[in-house]
C-alpha cells in the first residue's frame, strides 16, 4: 500500500458584517471572510492538502475564483469534488489534522460539529478528523483580527 502525505494552507481577510464559515458550519461572529466562495479557510486548506497528497494541482486550479460557477459557492461542495478527484486517482483518506489561527471568536465549542461535517463529506470517522484552534497572542494580521489562517495535513493511502 502506498502512503502519501499532503499539506495545505489558506488565508482570508476578515471584514465586519460578513458570515463566518469554518469547517463547513456557520459560526456566530462580528466578522466574516472576504472571498469569492463562502471563504471557509479550513475546508480550503484541507482541499489543498488532499490535492497535494495525490500529486494534483491546487484548489485555485480546479475551482478558479475567476469563474462565476464558484461565486459564493458552499466550500463543502469544493471539498466533496476534491474527494472525488483524489478517489479517481485511487486514493482514500486515512486522517486529517488541522489548525485554525484566529483571535476571535472562540471556536472550541463548535469543533465537534465541524468534525462531523468534514467526516460526512470525506467518509472518514470524526475521530480521524482533528481540528485545533489557536490565537497568535495578538501578533500579526490574525492578532489584529484582520485575517484568519488555517493549515491542514492529510495522509492518503493508495494502491
Ligand atoms: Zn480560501
Amino acid at each position: 500500500m502506498k502512503i502519501r502525505i499532503g499539506q495545505g494552507i489558506d488565508f482570508h481577510r476578515l471584514e465586519n458584517g460578513l458570515s463566518l464559515w469554518l469547517g463547513g458550519i456557520r459560526i456566530p461572529s462580528a466578522k466574516g471572510c472576504v472571498a469569492h466562495s463562502d471563504g471557509d479557510v479550513l475546508l480550503h486548506a484541507i482541499c489543498d492538502a488532499l490535492l497535494g497528497a495525490a500529486g494534483l494541482r491546487d484548489i485555485g486550479y480546479y475551482f478558479p475564483d475567476s469563474s462565476d460557477e464558484f461565486k459564493n459557492i458552499d466550500s463543502k461542495i469544493l471539498l466533496s469534488r476534491t474527494v472525488n478527484l483524489i478517489s479517481e486517482k485511487g486514493f482514500s483518506i486515512i486522517n486529517i489534522d488541522s489548525t485554525i489561527c484566529l483571535e476571535k471568536p472562540r471556536i472550541s465549542s463548535f469543533i465537534p460539529e465541524m468534525k462531523s461535517a468534514i467526516s460526512g463529506i470525506t467518509g472518514i470517522e470524526p475521530d480521524d478528523v482533528a481540528i485545533k484552534a489557536t490565537t497568535t497572542e495578538k501578533l500579526g494580521f490574525a492578532g489584529r483580527e484582520e485575517g484568519i489562517m488555517a493549515i491542514a495535513v492529510v495522509l492518503l493511502s493508495g494502491k
